[in-house]
C-alpha cells in the first residue's frame, strides 16, 4: 500500500486516487529565463522518480509540469540583454529540455506554457471576480485573501499574523498588505494582452491555477513543487483554484526539500548557483540522479564534491554488475532454473517505495541485491541464462525505470554515438600504433584519454573503456 506524507494534512496518507488507476499530478515548473540550477533539479528529478514509480505500480500517470513564460524576471532578462522577452523564454525552454534530456527525465505528457492559455486565465479571474473573491483597481486584479476561508491552510500560517508582519507599502492601492495580484495592467514597453480591465499580463501563481484546471481538471490527484513554494505560491494556488470553482484543489501535497551547498544556502550574493548545465559537464546524469535520490525527498540535502564523488564510486558497482550479466549472457551460458531468490528483493524495493517514496531505502534494497548476486556468483554455481537474465531485470526495472540512475540501454542522442565511434577510433589507433611497437604514442592516446575522463581498460578480449564523467 502506498503511502504518501501529504503537507496539506501534515500526515502520511495511504493514497487513493481519485479515479484507478488513472493519476493526475502537477509538478511546478520552471521561470525560463534562465538556465536551471542543481536545487531546481532536485525537484525536477524528484517528480520524476515518483512518476516513475507510480508508473511501475500500475498507475496510469497524467503528468503536467508547466512553463512560466512570461514573468518580471523574463522581462528584466530581456531588457538587459536588449531583446524580446519571447526570444529570452523561446531561448530557456530550449535549454529547458534539453537539460532535462540530459538528466534522463521522462518528458511530461503535457507542458503547458502561460502565454498560451491567457484565455482559460482571463476566465478563471473573471470567475474570482465573480465570487465575490477578487477586486480591479485602474487595471490591475487582486485576490482578496480574507474572502478565502481557508487561507493559511496548507502553510499553517495565520492570516493575522500575516497581516501584523507585512510591509504596507505606499501608494498601496490593495485592501490588504496580503492580497496578491492575479492581473498586472501593462507598464510602458512590457508585453500585454487584452482583457476585459485593459492591456496587462497574468501574475506569476493565477497560471498554475488556470493550466491545472484545463489539463488535470478541478480536482487532481497529487500537486508537487519545491517547499520554497508552499508560501505564498502553493497557499495561493489553493485559495485561486477553490475560490473560482468551489471544489478541492489537489489532494496530496509533496514539497521537496532544500538544497545547500557546502552547508550554505544557496544564494547569488555568495555566488554559489550552479547550473545543472555545468554539473552535467563534471558530472554524469546517473551521478547527480543517484545523489538526489540518496536522500529522501523531503530531507534537506547537502551538495558537496565529495558526495558526488561517493555517488560516482558507489554507482560502479552498479554498473560492474550489469555489465558482468551482459557478458556472461553473450557467452551463452546454460539454461536452467534460477535458483536465486529475486522476489524478496523486488519485494523490499515495493515496500521502500511505497513509503513515502523512499529512494534512499530503495537503493539500499538495490547495494544488498549487488552484494548477494555478487556472493552467488563468485561462488560459480547455478550460474544460467535465467540467472544473469534475472539480474539485467532487476536492475533495468528498479535502478534504471523507476530510479533512472543506470542506463541500461546507450543513449539515443547522436551525440554520444558518435562520441563513441570517435573513441573507438582512437582505440584502434592505439592498438595499431602498438603493433608498430610505437608505444610513446599509444601511451600517449592512452594518457590523453584518460585526462578526458576516458580511462582505457585492456582485457584478453581487447581494449573496453569507462567514462569516469
Ligand atoms: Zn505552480
Amino acid at each position: 500500500m502506498l503511502k504518501i506524507y501529504n503537507t496539506l494534512t501534515r500526515k502520511k496518507e495511504e493514497f487513493i486516487p481519485l479515479n484507478p488507476p488513472e493519476v493526475t499530478f502537477y509538478s511546478c515548473g520552471p521561470t525560463v529565463y534562465d538556465y536551471f540550477h542543481i536545487g531546481n533539479a532536485r525537484s525536477f528529478v524528484m517528480s520524476d522518480i515518483v512518476r516513475r514509480y507510480l508508473i511501475y505500480a500500475g498507475y496510469k500517470v497524467k503528468f503536467a509540469m508547466n512553463l512560466t513564460d512570461i514573468d518580471d524576471k523574463i522581462i528584466n532578462k530581456a531588457n538587459a540583454l536588449g531583446i524580446d522577452s519571447k526570444e529570452v523564454a523561446k531561448r530557456f525552454s530550449e535549454a529547458f529540455f534539453e537539460d532535462i534530456d540530459k538528466l534522463g527525465l521522462l518528458r511530461a505528457d503535457i507542458n503547458p506554457r502561460a502565454t498560451e492559455h491567457i484565455p482559460e486565465i482571463i476566465g478563471m479571474i473573471e470567475k474570482l471576480i465573480e465570487n465575490g473573491k477578487a477586486y480591479e483597481v485602474n487595471g490591475d486584479v487582486f485576490y482578496e485573501i480574507s474572502r478565502f476561508e481557508g487561507y493559511g491552510k496548507l502553510s499553517g500560517k495565520n492570516i493575522d499574523d500575516l497581516e501584523s508582519g507585512a510591509r504596507v507599502e505606499v501608494n498601496e492601492v490593495k485592501r490588504s498588505p496580503l492580497d496578491f495580484a492575479l492581473w498586472k495592467s501593462a507598464k510602458p514597453g512590457e508585453p500585454w494582452w487584452e482583457s476585459p480591465w485593459g492591456k496587462g499580463r497574468p501574475g506569476w501563481h493565477i497560471e498554475c491555477s488556470a493550466m491545472s484546471c484545463k489539463h488535470l481538471g478541478e480536482t487532481f490527484d497529487i500537486h508537487a513543487g519545491g517547499s520554497d513554494l508552499i508560501f505564498p505560491h502553493h497557499e495561493n494556488e489553493i485559495a485561486q483554484s477553490e475560490g473560482a470553482t468551489g471544489k478541492p484543489f489537489a489532494k496530496y501535497w509533496m514539497h521537496y526539500g532544500f538544497l545547500n551547498i557546502d552547508n550554505e544556502k544557496m544564494s547569488k550574493s555568495l555566488g554559489n548557483v550552479f547550473n545543472l548545465r555545468d554539473m552535467v559537464k563534471k558530472y554524469k546524469p546517473e551521478t547527480l540522479r543517484f545523489f538526489y535520490a540518496q536522500t529522501h525527498y523531503a530531507s534537506p540535502l547537502n551538495f558537496t564534491a565529495e558526495a558526488l564523488e561517493s555517488a560516482d564510486r558507489g554507482l560502479e558497482k552498479l554498473s560492474n554488475l550489469f555489465d558482468n550479466a551482459k557478458q556472461a549472457l553473450a557467452a551463452g551460458p546454460p539454461s536452467g532454473s534460477a535458483i536465486f531468490g529475486f522476489e524478496k528483493s523486488y519485494q523490499a524495493f515495493k515496500e521502500a517505495m511505497d513509503d513515502d517514496f523512499n529512494s534512499p531505502k530503495a537503493i539500499a534494497v538495490i547495494f544488498d541485491f549487488i552484494k548477494e548476486a555478487n556472493t552467488f556468483i563468485a561462488a560459480g554455481e547455478g550460474l544460467t541464462r535465467e540467472f544473469w537474465e534475472g539480474v539485467l531485470e532487476f536492475l533495468k526495472k528498479t535502478a534504471d525505470g523507476v530510479l533512472g540512475i543506470l542506463r541500461t540501454e546507450k543513449a539515443a542522442t547522436s551525440d554520444s554515438g558518435l562520441e563513441d565511434e570517435l573513441i573507438q577510433l582512437f582505440i584502434r589507433l592505439r592498438i595499431e600504433a602498438k603493433k608498430e611497437k610505437n608505444y610513446a604514442l599509444s601511451d600517449k592516446i592512452r594518457n590523453e584519454l584518460n585526462e578526458l575522463g576516458i580511462i582505457l581498460q585492456d582485457t584478453k578480449e581487447g581494449s573496453t573503456y569507462k567514462k569516469t564523467r
